[in-house]
């Protein structure tokens, strides 16, 4: 459990210690403060049962519970009372017991008529239910025995771990809470539903064979793997592959997501690696499925401080089930991960998982084939061509090519229409890529100069050679940016010349470099330009060995190809190379930045006249498409980059 969780937990147990102890023990309501008048008319109505008196003071327990004031009554206060005082006098209360005293001018003629009323004359005061010590024992005792028996469970836990059986029985804090999908799960998923990922699947076909006819694969030998990674970027379809295994095996399969292992209490998370496995080996033939392995594979010695042993424990216990059984049960592990570079060695070697299924992003083809599977339920309009989105989505994954239909379904909703068209697919692509358009009310001024910005991007977009082709541009604030100019290249690309990241870093500097042309001064507009133009430089430098100064050696450590992260394996800080090649570094990332700069103003300059152009364009139409840039400007689209070997 997370600190945050535990806290609750205890705040719970409190309240609810608080209604038992309330429900059994209702409180009595504190006694009233009767005058003696009052207190006369009840002996003589018969009401007073008891009196218990210490010099002129008189506690008393009523037959029937009175309200005292009676509401709506003013009482007579003493001079000097405050205002919150007397408001408190006039509070109404009801209780069973009194509070009065005694004028010092009563006499001996009170006992006779206590007595003639039958009030019994008591020796020890009447209201001893409300000392407080009992209240508090009463209060607290049972939330001390609960803290009690959670420390005692949290220690049991941290030292024992496998003794959880008899607990858990009644806890099942250590069991694992796998979820079981069977062949007859509600929504079953199959083949059928995965689309694009073509060689991923059909690995897991062979899996699914074998569990299904072990004996075909034995005959000669062969043992099954045992262990099965999927490897692959945000939303690729690995979860959803694993489930379309469940769907086709016809085996039970076991699903879990690794973060679910990590638990506050030390030791859960190794019971529940436990009980998986036990439950599978009840079933085999079976699957395993560990989802987000990375949460709990992550390398020994190398997990923030706190998290560390619970997730060795839980991470050791995997790689001992696994080496524990010998592949003929029939038990495959599946697993996830996006970060396949920080799992821990130990879990890839043989015997473990050391097949591995790479799950890339959809091409061209298989992004159609994509939409094809999650359009099926939605009617889609005669000029909607699958196949013409699948082009102008590149680099999407499958769960963001759902999510684009769904938009479109949307907005198509949203419009009152039968059936989706391919506009509200346009639409819900640039909603998606670009953000969706902000309410932002700028003067004539700022949108001048966002128009000349966006203007700049674009003309560098036609007239740079190896450019992506410029779809729009926009000074609809869109998003987190004022504007956009949105470039995409015509297909999937895999490897990018060096001429085309400078074209790129060229394009990236065009709104600062054409606002410095036309006003003369800096804005802060260009700061998401800036980074970016900068950290492309940074890389081409230091990962791909495009500087002649530095050559080809690795500078920085290698980025997760699936999440776009880095980090030099271990500690953060220490760069393994000098302060002389730091400085380097830096001194030829400035250079390429300043070299596209300076290109970048050279075109524009010699472009003025088309610049002004497409701003005059932009602040008439707000949004322009390819071919409305390609008519205000009057330039043709960007040339190809050479591709002819150099030589001959
Ligand atoms: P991952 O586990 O790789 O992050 P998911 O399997 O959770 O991705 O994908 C999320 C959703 O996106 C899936 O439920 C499915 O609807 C859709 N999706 C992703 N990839 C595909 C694909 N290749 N074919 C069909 N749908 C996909
Ligand atoms: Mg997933
Ligand atoms: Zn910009």
């Amino acid at each position: 459990m997370p600190p945050s969780r535990t806290w609750l937990f205890f705040a719970l147990m409190l309240l609810a210690n608080y209604l038992i102890m309330r429900t059994l023990f209702p409180p009595t309501g504190e006694s009233i403060a009767l005058p003696y008048t009052a207190f006369r008319d009840e002996v003589a109505k018969g009401n007073v049962e008891a009196i218990y008196n210490q010099g002129q003071a008189i506690e008393g327990r009523l037959r029937k519970a009175i309200t005292w004031p009676i509401p709506g009554e003013t009482v007579p206060a003493p001079p000097g009372t405050s205002k919150a005082e007397q408001r408190l006098r006039e509070e109404p209360r009801t209780s069973d017991t009194f509070t009065t005293v005694l004028p010092t001018f009563v006499g001996a003629g009170l006992e006779q008529f206590l007595i003639d009323h039958k009030v019994e004359i008591s020796a020890v005061s009447i209201q001893t239910g409300s000392n407080p010590l009992v209240t508090l024992l009463f209060g607290f005792g049972p939330a001390i025995l609960f803290i009690a028996f959670y420390v005692w469970l949290f220690r049991r836990a941290q030292q024992g771990m496998g003794g959880m059986g008899g607990l858990g029985g009644i806890m099942g804090i250590g069991q694992s809470r796998a979820r079981r999908y069977d062949q007859e799960s509600t929504q079953k998923v199959t083949f059928d539903d995965v689309a694009g990922i073509d060689e991923a699947e059909n690995e897991l076909i062979e899996i699914v064979d074998f569990l299904k006819d072990p004996a075909k694969y034995q005959r000669l030998g062969g043992t099954a793997p045992k262990g099965v990674l999927l490897v692959g970027a945000p939303g690729t379809g690995k979860t959803l592959l694993a489930r379309a295994v469940a769907g086709e095996a016809g085996v039970p399969f076991f699903s879990m997501s690794a973060s679910e292992f990590v638990e506050m209490i030390v030791g859960v998370g190794a019971a529940r690696v436990r009980d998986l496995f036990k439950q599978a080996r009840d079933n085999a033939p079976a699957i395993i499925f560990i989802d987000e392995l990375d949460a709990i594979g992550r390398a020994r010695g190398q997990v923030a401080i706190g998290g560390a042993s619970e997730q060795e424990q839980t991470l050791n216990q995997i790689l001992t089930e696994m080496d524990g059984f010998s592949g003929r049960e029939g038990i495959i592990v599946l697993a996830a991960t996006n970060q396949p570079d920080v799992l821990d060695k130990a879990l890839l070697r043989p015997g473990r998982f050391d097949r591995h299924v790479v799950v890339n992003l959809p091409d061209r083809k298989g992004r159609e084939a994509i939409l094809k599977v999650h359009t099926r339920a939605v009617p889609l309009a005669a000029d909607v061509v699958l196949g013409e989105i699948a082009a102008a989505t590149p680099g999407l994954s499958g769960a963001d090519l759902k999510n684009l239909v769904n938009e479109a379904a949307l907005l198509a909703a949203r419009r009152e229409v039968d059936a989706v068209r391919a506009k509200d697919f346009t639409d819900a692509l640039e909603k998606i890529v670009l953000g969706p358009e902000r309410p932002l009310i700028l003067s004539d001024a700022d949108r001048e100069r966002i128009a000349y910005h966006e203007g700049g991007h674009a003309i560098l977009g036609l007239v740079v050679p190896g450019a992506d082709p410029v779809h729009r541009v926009t000074i609809v604030p869109r998003g987190r940016a004022l504007g956009v100019t949105y470039q995409r290249p015509d297909d999937d690309r895999y490897n990018y010349p060096e001429a085309y990241l400078r074209a790129k870093i060229v394009g990236m500097l065009g709104g600062r470099v054409a606002e410095e042309i036309v006003y003369g001064t800096r804005t802060t507009g260009a700061e998401n330009d800036i980074e970016q133009a900068t950290q492309l430089a940074r890389s081409m430098v230091t990962r791909w060995g495009m500087s002649e100064r530095l050559g080809a050696v690795q500078l920085a450590p290698r980025q997760n190809a699936y999440l776009g992260a880095a980090g030099w394996g271990g500690m953060a800080a220490e760069r393994p190379y000098s302060e002389e090649t730091a400085k380097a570094i830096d001194g030829e990332v400035s250079r390429i930045l300043a070299e596209s700069s300076a290109e970048a103003t050279r075109l524009l300059r010699e472009h003025r006249r088309e610049l002004a152009a497409l701003a005059a364009a932009l602040l008439q139409h707000e949004t322009l498409d390819e071919r409305e840039i390609l008519a205000a400007t009057g330039l043709p689209p960007a040339p190809a980059l050479p591709t002819r070997p150099i030589g001959r």
